[in-house]
């Protein structure tokens, strides 16, 4: 037999499959194996991807592999893997890196994460030197045996043992034991359990024929189009819909994918599924150890794990049988990765549902044009127990001055008068947004980057949050020696400043990048659902599916600003955003309301939001996009060019453009996009009426674009449906 190796290397130069020749001991291999190959001189790591009875190559020029890994990737995610490749124009190891075992893949993309404290794990040599032989101290040798029956925190091991951390680094030196950083509780990670929410036990009607129509399709004839769109208001009870879909499918014998925006800010999501299911629920959320993602994986892999709950890599879960796959809040940008594949899980979603006949289950409040375009529908349209969604008030900010309305801080006044909580949104972090001199007009920039520097008051700089360029705050302009740096522009520091003035004594809470790296986001929530009242003000983060029962005032400041970005998506983003936002708000028996402060509350997307019209928006939206050509009307692919010096990145652009010639396929640009961390960029926006032949076109004119000498200064990215 003939395996077909795609070899796990970042070189994109490297057109595989290869052709390895099997024998003996090596005969149980098939597609989704992983071998170690002898590749000229090296040896390399590879996926089968195809089995053949013959090769094109002559016998004696035929290698043979030198080993199969224990760990296998089900051959449907081997196809997978490779469609992703082909359709975000990325490489086939990288499409396939998706899908393999946590820790293999090419490099290309490695996750870091945000971990506490440091686990130790005895390694093979380890188990050996206990054998005799070794040397090894009373304390090490104490450690070592503590490590064979499993792994420690180094913490409790000095404890127990009395090998400190320097005793195990030295053993670690010798390759007896293994250090890594872990999370600090244990090996299944524990959800903490926000505003925990009692069994639920009877469906209502609304969420009872949602269900059913799930069941209808889960239940369907082969080639049926299994694919519904749940839009409910926010707190209708899409969550429940979801946890007896998912346990339809178990009775099923199949198994069930659970794709969630980010874990960190909404675990109340992924603890219901782990109440509900226990142990045959694995979660990835992102500050797992390397160790713990990759026993999550064996467990989906050996069927011990039926269920997944995950964000978007999640769709790559190594699960068979697979009955379901639920989008939660399907709306959410970090669906789409930024990063070399540049998939987007709500298509590979649909796509892996697709071929193995599953149902795809995309939920939200707020679905986007696409999915109410081409999806069935079912709705809930109503809050669980008949509640009112919030009154919205939208208020003109023309002549204002300061950052609050006065119905904002009347609204707010009634909250600290009752006691009670409040959820202030502005999406910019930071204390002000840029820096400007007062004598002579200089804005203080990036060096790497064409955008201004914000002022952190607290961390004393300001930087740039594009590449992470930081410098001391100035005291003086540097062009004309003026003392008088103004502050224009408020971010979420500054507003929380102020809220802690107007709401005092009540505590308030700040949740944007800068307050919640890593677990810094649970203990945010945590705190602010715990405290009796309080304010929560952040970014974007705020508007997240959060469930706090006891909120009754939304705000949004400055929520145009999204609107007056030059891009087609930013009614959409408005309107979510605000429609996401006042979702929080008035979940209680309190009820609640909602202000929103605009420079142009008659935009569009606002009116629409302010009415909870869902449905209103997005018949406009597809309207204007289906006269512009847009999504979901259309696809667009966005080539960004960058190179090191001016120049080479608009000439590689021009000549992309030129090599892109197909009928229906149209190109914009180039067009000079701000530097970068460092680097000019100039970017192509490509229209194509047919998907694939826009995706082809821009293929082949990338590939060779990028493999000639001419234009080899210049790097390139493609990104297909851009967000
Ligand atoms: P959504 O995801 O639609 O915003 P959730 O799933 O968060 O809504 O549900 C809102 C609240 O309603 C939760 O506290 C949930 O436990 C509760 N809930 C859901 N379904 C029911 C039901 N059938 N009966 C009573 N309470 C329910
Ligand atoms: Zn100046
Ligand atoms: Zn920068």
């Amino acid at each position: 037999m003939i395996a077909k190796v795609e070899p796990l290397t970042p070189a994109r130069a490297l057109r595989g499959p290869f052709d390895y020749l099997l024998k003996g001991a090596l005969e149980g291999v098939g597609v989704g194996t992983m071998l170690v190959v002898p590749f000229g001189s090296r040896r390399l790591l590879g996926v089968v991807v195809e089995m053949a009875e013959r090769s094109d190559l002559s016998p004696e020029r035929l290698a043979e592999p030198l080993a199969a890994l224990e760990a296998d990737v089900p051959p449907e995610l081997v196809r997978l893997g490779l469609w992703v490749a082909q359709e975000y124009v990325s490489t086939p190891a990288r499409g396939l890196s998706l899908v393999l075992p946590p820790g293999t893949g090419t490099g290309a993309g490695r996750r870091t994460a945000a971990r506490r404290s440091l686990a130790a794990s005895i390694t093979e040599a380890g188990c050996e030197a206990l054998k005799g032989g070794v040397r090894l101290g009373e304390r090490q040798q104490a450690a070592l045996e503590a490590l064979r029956e499993q792994p420690r925190r180094v913490t409790t091991l000095a404890r127990d043992t009395g090998c400190d951390h320097g005793g195990l680094r030295r053993l670690e030196k010798r390759g007896l034991v293994c250090l890594e950083r872990a999370l600090e509780n244990s090996r299944r990670p524990v959800l903490r359990g926000v505003g925990a929410t009692g069994a639920v036990t009877g469906l209502t009607e609304a969420q009872q024929g949602a269900l059913d129509e799930v069941v209808r399709r889960l239940d369907a004839p082969a080639g049926e189009d299994r694919r519904l769109l749940l839009r409910g208001v926010t707190g209708s009870g899409k969550t429940e819909v979801y946890l007896r879909a998912a346990a339809a499918a178990l009775h099923r014998g199949r198994s069930a994918i659970v794709l969630v925006p980010e874990i960190a800010l909404t675990p109340q999501t992924a603890s219901r599924f782990v109440e509900r299911f226990g142990d045959s629920v694995a979660v990835l959320h992102s500050r797992l150890s390397a160790r713990e993602r990759y026993d999550e994986w064996t467990r989906l892999r050996s069927g011990g794990a039926r269920v997944c709950v995950g964000p978007r890599s999640a769709v790559f879960a190594p699960l068979t049988e697979l009955g379901l796959i639920v989008v939660d809040e399907e709306h959410d940008g970090s669906y789409k990765q930024e990063r070399d594949p540049r998939y987007d899980a709500r298509h590979v979603a649909e796509m892996r549902a697709q071929a193995c006949g599953a149902v795809l289950l995309a939920g939200s409040a707020t679905p986007r044009p696409e999915s109410v375009l081409r999806y069935d529908r079912v709705e809930l349209r109503e809050r669980v127990d008949s509640r009112a969604l919030p009154s919205v008030e939208l208020v003109d900010m023309a002549g204002v001055s300061g950052p609050l309305h006065q119905r904002t801080r009347d609204a707010l006044d009634e909250v600290r008068r009752r006691g009670e909580k409040a959820i202030v949104l502005l999406n910019r972090r930071g204390w002000s947004n840029y820096l400007s001199c007062s004598e002579c007009g200089r804005v203080w920039d990036c060096p790497n980057c064409d955008v201004t520097l914000v002022l952190h008051r607290a961390a004393g700089r300001v930087s740039c949050h594009h590449c992470g360029h930081a410098e001391p705050v100035p005291r003086a302009c540097p062009d004309c020696g003026s003392v008088s740096v103004s502050r224009r522009g408020m971010g979420t520091e500054q507003l929380g400043a102020e809220l802690e003035r107007l709401v005092d004594p009540l505590p308030v809470f700040r949740l944007d990048a800068d307050t919640a790296p890593g677990g810094g986001i649970a203990r945010v929530l945590e705190r602010f659902d715990a405290a009796a009242a309080g304010v929560l003000v952040g970014t974007q983060m705020v508007a997240k599916g959060h469930d706090f029962p006891d909120v009754t005032l939304g705000v949004v400041v400055d929520a145009d600003a999204t609107l007056r970005f030059p891009d087609f998506r930013a009614e959409e983003r408005t309107f979510t955003l605000v429609a996401q936002l006042s979702g929080r708000s008035g979940r209680g028996p309190r009820g609640g309301k909602v202000v929103v402060q605009a420079l142009d509350p008659e935009a569009r997307a606002l009116r629409h939001a302010a009415r909870h019209d869902s449905e209103g928006f997005v018949h406009g939206e597809l309207e204007r996009r289906a006269a512009l050509g847009y999504p979901p009307h259309g696809n667009l692919i966005r080539v960004v060019c960058s190179s090191q010096e001016e120049g080479p990145e608009t000439a590689a652009a021009d000549a992309v453009r030129r090599l892109i010639d197909a009928p229906g396929v149209a190109v914009l640009g180039p067009a000079p996009l701000f530097r970068l961390v460092g680097r000019s960029r100039a970017q192509l926006v490509v229209k194509a009426a047919d998907r694939c032949a826009g995706i082809a076109a821009v293929r082949s004119a990338v590939e060779s674009v990028s493999s000639s000498a001419e234009h080899r200064g210049a790097t390139y990215a493609v990104d297909v449906d851009p967000q």
